[in-house]
């Protein structure tokens, strides 16, 4: 063998970044100790510290690459100060922002597990008993759904991910041409069928997978935001009569503002009937199924061909992990199977074995699927249940007290998540006026809440109002925490409305008084 002019002859000996098993026990006691810290003073810490860009930027350092290494117990240390200090604490008690769950512990030792062992679950051979625990954890979730337990299924990155994966199946499934070969020609057409609440991973998808977004149809919804069925019939038709393909129907269990619940079954009906691809939107929403009364309408996605999830949310897995489940798990394989001449599997080997390279977009995959497994074995069905119907108790408390508010006005209220606004009552919301300052104030109120580190919501705009939003999937929410939310959100909106509040409103406001 020859190596190049000058380069030294390799080392022998430990390489810098192995560690002992004496240096990981004790580095790794010390993380374990400091995470136990974090976990135990969570509720005490603001849900979001005061940052600024610039004092970020300060507190990394923004040198370059270092030219030399340094002590791994120092680079812990930071690490965890860093990032237990300025960020978001998806964790915290009240934190009801967006959709994020809070993440149970088991998931942090089952990643530290899949880390130090690091199966690639690529395929059988490579990671047998991770491929196997990923399959079991999958049909653990199609059963908490009530959906057929041989479905195709693997983990994602993320709810966004798993949507792609019954895009992607539906489109090999309902073009009646090679389009895996050929791609989308021109004169293709396909449509896909959306509410208008629908999450903007279908526009990636739709860009991303050659459709374009015009192929778009952006249904109307009712009055409480679920996709109207006649005017989705209707566009179907017309689409038809056009010489367009419709091909896939989406129906959402849980919108990302209100928590809406799509009229599943009858779309179900719809499709069958039609000969589309149904697939459901199940990110946020679709595992309230286990709870007790939540809405007829999501058993029908029982019937769906194809069902996202996300486990980063009502699984209360720590990010990151979605799910993808598809029926007919030779329609998975069929989308996204090639096989390189340099993977050769040993013949002796089960045909029905899976290799997850086939499943989805992903060749080398991490060991996502562990943690989702361990946090399901730590519950059990009846304590998962549980979690999640307290989850929806906690929000269903939060409407009701903050309706007997006197200056709040609960808006919605479906699955976990909760809208209202901050609506001082000398204010008469009938005028044009009155109603852009309401939308003004509570913008600036969603502001000044979640840089308080007292609670932190999002927002939602419903028939073009600007509305404070709470999504609780959080199983360190107490009691407590819903109650103190009513009192946070009129202190800070008093203080906001004393500094915005317009004259001419305010002479408005001074007469509705008197
Ligand atoms: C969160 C969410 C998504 C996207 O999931 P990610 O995990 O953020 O990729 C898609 N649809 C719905 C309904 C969601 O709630």
């Amino acid at each position: 063998m020859t190596t190049e002019q000058g380069t030294d002859a390799p080392e022998d000996g430990p390489a810098p970044i192995g560690l002992s098993p004496d240096e990981f026990r004790a580095l790794g006691y010390r993380l374990v100790d400091r995470i136990a810290e974090f976990l135990e003073t969570l509720p005490e810490r603001p849900v979001m510290p005061e940052v600024t860009p610039a004092g970020v930027r300060a507190l990394l350092g923004q040198g370059p690459m270092p030219e030399d290494g340094a002590d791994p117990a120092t680079i812990i240390d930071e690490a965890a100060s860093l990032i237990i200090d300025h960020n978001r604490l998806t964790g915290h008690p009240r934190q009801w922002g967006y959709i994020i769950g809070s993440a149970a512990p088991l998931g942090a030792l089952a990643d530290l597990l899949a880390g130090a062992v690091n199966p690639n679950v690529v395929s059988w051979p490579s990671s047998p008993m991770a491929t196997e625990i990923e399959l079991q954890a999958v049909r653990w979730i199609a059963d908490l759904l009530g959906y057929p337990a041989d479905c195709g299924g693997l983990f994602t990155s993320g709810g966004n991910a798993a949507n792609f994966i019954g895009f992607l199946a539906a489109r090999r499934a309902r073009a009646d041409w090679d389009v895996r070969a050929a791609g989308i020609g021109d004169a293709r057409r396909l449509r896909v069928y959306v509410s208008r609440e629908t999450h903007t991973w279908i526009e990636k998808a739709a860009d991303l997978f050659g459709l374009g977004t015009d192929a778009i149809r952006w249904i109307e919804t009712d009055g409480a935001l679920r996709m109207d069925l006649a005017a989705l019939e209707r566009r179907i038709d017309e689409d038809q009569a056009n010489g367009d393909r419709p091909f896939l129907v989406v129906g959402t269990a849980g919108t990302v503002s209100t928590g809406a619940v799509d009229p599943l079954p009858e779309m179900a009906a719809l499709c069958r009937e039609r000969g589309l691809w149904f697939h459901v939107d199940g990110a946020y929403g679709a595992l309230a199924i286990v709870a007790p009364d939540t809405p007829d309408a999501l058993r029908g996605l029982r019937e769906a061909d194809s069902i996202a999830i996300d486990a980063h949310k009502w699984l209360y897995a720590p990010l990151e992990g979605g799910c993808a489940l598809v029926r007919d798990r030779k329609t998975l394989r069929d989308t996204f199977s090639y096989r390189p001449p340099y993977y050769h599997y040993p013949g002796d080997l089960d045909e029905a074995l899976v290799n997850f390279h086939d499943y989805g977009l992903q060749n080398s995959r991490g060991f996502r699927a562990l943690k989702v497994w361990m946090i399901l074995r730590q519950l059990g069905r009846k304590q998962y249940a549980r979690l999640v119907a307290r989850d929806i108790g906690h929000a269903r408390e939060l409407h009701q007290r903050l309706d007997e508010a006197p200056d709040i006005e609960a808006v919605t209220q479906a699955l976990s998540i909760t809208t209202f606004r901050y609506a001082p009552g000398d204010l008469a919301p009938a005028t044009e006026a009155v109603e852009s300052y309401l939308d003004d104030l509570n913008a600036a109120l969603l502001t000044r809440i979640q840089r308080s580190g007292e609670a932190f919501l999002s927002n939602a705009v419903v028939g073009g109002r600007f509305l404070l939003r709470a999504c609780i999937t959080n199983f360190r929410t107490t009691r407590d925490d819903v109650r103190a939310l009513p009192e946070i959100v009129t202190r800070l909106g008093r203080e906001v409305d004393r500094e915005m509040r317009p004259e001419a409103l305010r002479r408005a406001g001074g007469e509705a008084r008197r």
